[in-house]
């Protein structure tokens, strides 16, 4: 078969076996299950790569699995990746009651995407035009929620990192791969030039209580410290540069327990994003200045935690110009965006960062991402276009003895993955100021 006969075979099949796929993305849809708790999600997967003959490596990042398919020719290995979380949409109309966890980001669509892909490249009619190898990888927490769960994941020595896929990398999961892709859920097909990075900070300022009322005198306001610090860091806002693309929000998970009292104690937790890993930095930076200010300004204390990040993701221009003419494939005619700029995060930064890297956007649903509206509007679209869509890529990478795949392979990357554990480990530390 020539490339466009096998790209015509390939969506053929998946049109022929779209209410296998169909079944199996609303199946998934039913099973939501939170970070580093997708037991019954991996296990589905399991089924699924088994049933195709594939061999597994299982408990990768406590639920993480991975497929390998080797055309055995020479060539760069593609991993196709798939999330197995969802996370905490308590009005979901798909919510599990008990967990609240719902699939409001469409990962179970993006993760049937993989499969689907996996069914169809592991024909041996379709596997034998290919060359190089295909790694299915399907990776737990990308959401990260339940963060005190997490935590004490990561205080047994059961992990090292919240992102699924951080903890991929750490423990070797991707180090063969030359060429990561991955499809996620939206309301029309399109691609961004960038996601932000993120650190999550967790700041508790320590004051001394005494009666609010009597003698406020003899306290220090742990709430007022707090107030400063954040005000100090509002009038800051017009030093972040446009480009880096900063977002600074948050909440109170603590702040006192009597009115009468002074409190002397108040959480602040907030997420630093921006485009590039010294963006983050600098804001980060920033925060942790305020917070020293608002300490000496109040004779009070303070302790920034530094709790974990996401890298920014990179864009490759060569890997968006394939996918942007397999969707002129797979949806002739509809408009096709890029060059977005995301200021949301995901872990697929991370890889970005060590991987030339597609995280492409597939249409079929409804509503705004992690609300409750966020709804499958479409069947064909989210569940058997989206497979589609990354089976096609991959044919264009490892398709003619996988030259293009091999160029891109070579394409150069911001970091080793040693820069990259050690810029990890700076997301992850404590200060105190006195
Ligand atoms: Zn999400």
């Amino acid at each position: 078969m020539n490339k466009d006969e096998l790209k015509k075979y390939v969506c053929d099949y998946l049109d022929k076996h779209s209410s296998e796929l169909i079944e199996n993305g609303e199946k998934l849809l039913r099973m939501p299950e939170l970070s580093y708790k997708e037991f019954e999600t991996s296990a589905f997967v399991g089924e699924i790569f088994a049933a195709l003959g594939l061999k597994e490596k299982t408990n990768l990042a406590i639920t993480g699995r991975r497929a390998d398919i080797d055309t055995g020719r020479k060539g760069p290995k593609v991993a196709v990746l798939g999330e197995l979380d969802g996370l905490i949409v308590p009005n979901h109309k798909f919510v599990n009651p008990e967990t609240h966890a719902a699939h409001g980001c469409g990962h179970h669509a993006a993760l049937n995407a993989m499969l689907g892909c996996a069914k169809v490249l592991a024909l041996p009619e379709v596997l034998k035009n290919l060359s190089g190898s295909l790694a299915f990888i399907a990776t737990p927490s990308e959401e990260c929620q339940n963060l005190p769960y997490i935590a004490s994941l990561i205080d047994d020595g059961r992990l090292k990192f919240f992102g699924g896929k951080s903890e991929l990398i750490a423990e070797g999961v991707f180090d063969d791969v030359d060429i990561a892709l991955m499809a996620h859920a939206g309301t029309e097909n399109f691609t961004v030039s960038g996601f932000n990075g993120f650190v999550m900070k967790r700041l508790v300022f320590k004051g001394k209580s005494a009666h609010a009322g009597a003698y406020p005198d003899l306290g220090v306001n742990a709430v007022s410290m707090m107030r400063a610090a954040m005000m100090l860091l509002d009038s800051q806002r017009d030093t972040f540069k446009d480009e880096d693309h900063v977002r600074i929000h948050g909440y109170i998970p603590y702040g006192g327990e009597a009115v009468n009292v002074v409190p002397d104690k108040t959480v602040f937790t907030l997420q630093v994003r921006g485009a590039s890993p010294l963006a983050v930095e600098d804001a980060s930076n920033k925060v942790d200045r305020c917070v020293r200010g608002a300490v000496t300004a109040f004779g009070g204390a303070a302790e920034v935690q530094n709790i974990f990040g996401f890298m920014p993701l990179i864009n490759y221009p060569e890997l968006d110009e394939i996918h942007r003419l397999n969707v002129g494939i797979i949806a002739p005619g509809v408009p096709f965006k890029t060059g977005i700029y995301r200021p949301s995060s995901t872990d697929m930064g991370d890889v970005s960062m060590l991987k030339p890297s597609l995280h492409l956007y597939f249409r079929g649903f409804e509503g705004t991402a992690h609300t409750d509206g966020f709804l499958v509007k479409d069947k064909k679209q989210a569940y058997v276009d989206s497979a589609k869509m990354l089976a096609l890529n991959v044919i264009d990478l490892l398709y003619d003895d996988a030259s293009c795949g091999s160029m891109i392979a070579e394409l150069p990357i911001p970091m080793s993955k040693e820069k990259y554990l050690e810029q990890m480990q700076s997301f992850s530390s404590v200060i105190k100021f006195e």
